[in-house]
């Protein structure tokens, strides 16, 4: 008997209940109430009053005795600490997030601290964070410290597509930069798995990267259309399904570990996570390019570069804003990306904070084989 087969798993694949539609939050008091009657609301101050015609009436028409907490400077460790707090002033009975990814985390750890049932409510499609058991932890800089698995996924979601409608375009941008992702780094750290669900995670998110080069332009240039919902469910449910079946096998790996050096200049801040994590993505393929030889890596990069085009991506770090960063920041931020625990040692081959930086310059390079047959030719 091997070791596999003896130890004992836990699988967090979904939230209990999902719910979404148009003004699915209007008509989810009953959902929500099931949870108590006295929520802490946990989002951003700008966010929380912007939508406030969303959620507001719903918990009064319910009655609920709800407080209002928010996650400032960060999803940080002292962010947490106020909350924690907070929640015991209240005497809480749930913990509503409502907004974009770190809003999401913050409601999510610190129901599982607390050990409180928890409803996510994105209010962006940019990320996958209102479905998963995980949450990022930043320091109250932004800079990514380290992430943090849950005991469960949230116990509702609540999809409301008038809501997501509101936010920005970019902000689907980056989530489809941040589902996209999930191919190129499954694919990866699951290895050679033999593992039925993680295989079935890949499989899906090969499924996630083809709807989304298949529905994305289209779905970018009509917000609230049919093809702009399949989108939105891409990046908020699919993602999220991927993360839930493959697990801590099927993680993140170099497009990540690029993101979370990167949050450690400031600069980067006001770039969204997933266009970190797109900008990623060409460098994990560009560090395969280089290390391994690997001519589909090429093909794969030329792919996204041209689909980046097409949807406003960034496609190097002048695109990121990051056009005038020293040399020693750019250091700085490979050697975060590469040192031991990172995500990056999931890929096959061993890689070093000179390579990575040579890397991340040269996103939009063309392919190896190209500039070899340039040089031939100039030669
Ligand atoms: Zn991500």
């Amino acid at each position: 008997m091997n070791q596999a087969s003896t130890s004992l798993l836990s699988l967090s694949i979904a939230p209990a209940r999902v719910v979404r539609g148009d003004k699915a939050l209007a008509q989810s008091g009953e959902a929500i109430a099931q949870y108590g009657n006295r929520p802490l609301i946990v989002g951003g101050e700008e966010s929380l009053t912007t939508n406030a015609s969303y959620w507001k009436p719903i918990l009064e028409k319910q009655g609920m005795e709800y407080a209002i907490a928010f996650y400032s400077p960060d999803c940080s460790e002292a962010s947490l600490a106020t909350l924690r707090e907070a929640v015991t002033t209240h005497q809480a009975t749930s913990i509503i997030g409502i907004g974009g990814g770190k809003a999401l985390d913050t409601a999510k750890l610190l129901a599982h601290q607390c050990h409180l049932p928890v409803i996510t409510i994105p209010t962006s499609a940019a990320t996958c964070a209102a479905w998963t058991a995980l949450s990022n932890i930043y320091s109250d800089e932004g800079a990514f410290l380290y992430d943090v698995s849950l005991a469960r996924c949230p116990d509702l979601l609540i999809l409301d597509y008038s809501l997501i409608e509101t936010a920005p375009t970019r902000t689907l941008v980056a989530g489809i930069g941040d589902a996209i992702a999930k191919w190129y780094e499954a694919s990866v750290s699951s290895g050679n798995s033999t593992s039925t669900l993680i295989i079935a995670a890949v499989q899906q998110a090969r499924v996630l990267r083809d709807i989304l080069f298949q529905k994305s332009v289209e779905a970018i240039k009509q917000p609230g259309s049919d093809v702009w919902r399949e989108v939105v469910d891409a990046t908020v449910l699919l993602a999220g399904v991927i993360g839930g079946l493959g697990g801590a096998q099927c993680r993140t790996v170099a497009a990540h570990a690029v993101h979370n050096g990167l949050t450690h200049i400031a600069t980067t801040h006001k770039s969204l996570h997933g266009e970190k994590v797109a900008f990623g993505i060409l460098v994990q393929l560009r560090l395969e390019e280089m290390l391994l030889g690997n001519q589909l890596a090429v093909t794969a990069r030329q792919q996204l570069l041209k689909f980046y085009g097409e949807i406003g991506l960034p496609q190097t770090l002048e695109d990121l804003g990051l056009g005038n960063i020293t040399l020693a920041e750019l250091q700085a931020a490979a050697e975060i990306a590469c040192n031991p625990d990172s995500d990056i040692h999931r890929l096959p081959f061993e890689v070093v904070p000179q390579q990575l930086m040579a890397a991340m310059v040269s996103t939009s390079a063309l392919g190896d084989r190209n500039l070899v047959e340039k040089n031939i030719n100039i030669g």
